[in-house]
């Protein structure tokens, strides 16, 4: 299997979704049978590394590829493309590896993590709490070790994206006696959500924008979780990964921008010579935000595998999350009222694209972020 490959099979699966675009667009949950369909075509295999079986050679030759078959999936579904999206931007917290000094274990474990995407397993996180404005090293979640070698985690979390599909959520919380939190994987495979296990769900996810991501609110009471292998050295690895994150969620926005680009072409194109010079200006702006969310996109990707990723992200996803909400409301001012119409696309993708100024890192603790560019002390 390689990317292109796996890109024909994707081609072939959307071609036959595209059909039922609006019916899709109006989901309230995900559909198990589309990540059945996904996986088989090789998409779980995003995550893996070449070494393991998978296609991810490194962030420089691997990002782009993997973001553009998100891309094509958000322009036919974006809740699935969400979702999907997690899957590789999760793994990169076991592909990420320390140059030296990795614990007795840690290759076992990592083994044993890839072996399950490798097999058609789908990986995501239920990392944020409420009242930590996306902040996962603030978490308040607490985690303690058993003899076995397992530990048992408790704390509030949030906004778990593809919950009742993954079989695998990446969290996070602090380990007892220790001062720096770290992350753990929950295997959900056979956890119900009543309590029994100590798992609740609290809350159903009711997103007005990613409507379909069943991103529900749990309760964790001493729930078995795995520690990861590396046993707290992987936040020293984060800024190797957090720049693919927000380029992952960056690329589901550009597919929606896509497919609301071409919608809006097409119903405009039909009444060309009768827009008024309010409709016509609405569209050439919105065509101009467009063009510039897709140059700050195109900036992020060169950027990756760089030293100045972490920025370049940051300011990138900030500037498309902005050009994407305003473009989608340019959009809906040239076509009319009817964008508003439930059976429309245009009124979901304008709550979609929201979704990208919430997602990590949200928009205050991405200005927090770049403000530490200013307050730092000047080089000699
Ligand atoms: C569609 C969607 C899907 C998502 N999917 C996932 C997922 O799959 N997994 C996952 O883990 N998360 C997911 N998230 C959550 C996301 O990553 C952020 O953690 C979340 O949006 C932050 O929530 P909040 O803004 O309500 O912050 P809250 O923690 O509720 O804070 C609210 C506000 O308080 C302030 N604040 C609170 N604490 C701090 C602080 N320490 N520093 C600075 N400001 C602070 C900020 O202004 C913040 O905006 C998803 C979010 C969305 C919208």
């Amino acid at each position: 299997m390689d990317f292109a490959t796996l890109e024909k099979g994707l081609d072939g699966q959307i071609a036959t979704w595209s059909a039922d675009r609006s019916a899709r667009i109006a989901r309230l949950a995900l559909d198990k049978a589309d990540f059945d369909a996904l996986a088989r075509i090789g998409l779980t295999l995003t995550g893996v590394p070449v070494s393991h079986g998978g296609l991810w050679i490194d962030v420089a030759q691997s990002a782009a590829p993997v973001a553009r078959l998100l891309r094509k999936l958000a322009a036919v579904d974006p809740s699935l493309a969400l979702v999907v999206s997690m899957h590789p931007t999760v793994l990169m917290f076991w592909i990420t590896e320390p140059n030296a000094g990795a614990p007795a274990g840690w290759k076992q474990h990592r083994d044993g993590v890839f072996e399950k995407a490798r097999s058609g397993h789908w990986f995501g996180t239920v990392a944020s709490e409420p009242g930590i404005g996306g902040d996962i090293l603030a978490t308040r979640s607490t985690a303690k070790p058993h003899a076995e070698g397992d530990w048992s985690m408790s704390g509030d979390k949030f906004m778990g994206s593809g919950s009742g599909i993954t079989s695998f959520m990446m969290t996070i919380a602090r380990p007892e006696g220790e001062p720096q939190p770290d992350v753990f994987l929950l295997d959900t495979r056979d956890i119900g959500w009543e309590g029994a296990e100590g798992l609740k769900m609290v809350r159903a996810w009711d997103g007005l924008g990613m409507a379909a991501t069943q991103s529900h609110a749990f309760r964790f009471d001493d729930v078995r979780v795995a520690r990861h292998g590396l046993q707290g050295g992987i936040f020293d690895l984060l800024p190797q990964i957090t720049p693919v994150i927000g380029f992952m969620f960056s690329a589901v926005i550009m597919g929606i921008l896509d497919a609301a680009e071409a919608e809006a072409k097409r119903s405009l194109g039909k009444r060309a010579s009768r827009l008024s010079a309010f409709e016509q200006t609405s569209w050439i702006e919105a065509q101009m935000q467009i063009w510039l969310a897709q140059q700050a996109f195109e900036g992020m990707s060169r950027s990756l595998g760089t030293g100045s990723a972490g920025t370049n992200v940051l300011h990138g996803k900030l500037a498309i999350a902005d050009l994407s909400e305003k473009a989608l409301a340019g959009l809906s001012h040239a076509l009319g009222g009817s964008s508003l119409s439930r059976s429309s696309p245009f009124g979901q993708w304008m709550q979609d694209v929201r979704a990208l100024g919430y997602l990590r890192p949200p928009r205050a603790l991405t200005h927090a972020r770049l403000l530490e560019g200013l307050t730092a002390p000047a080089r000699a």
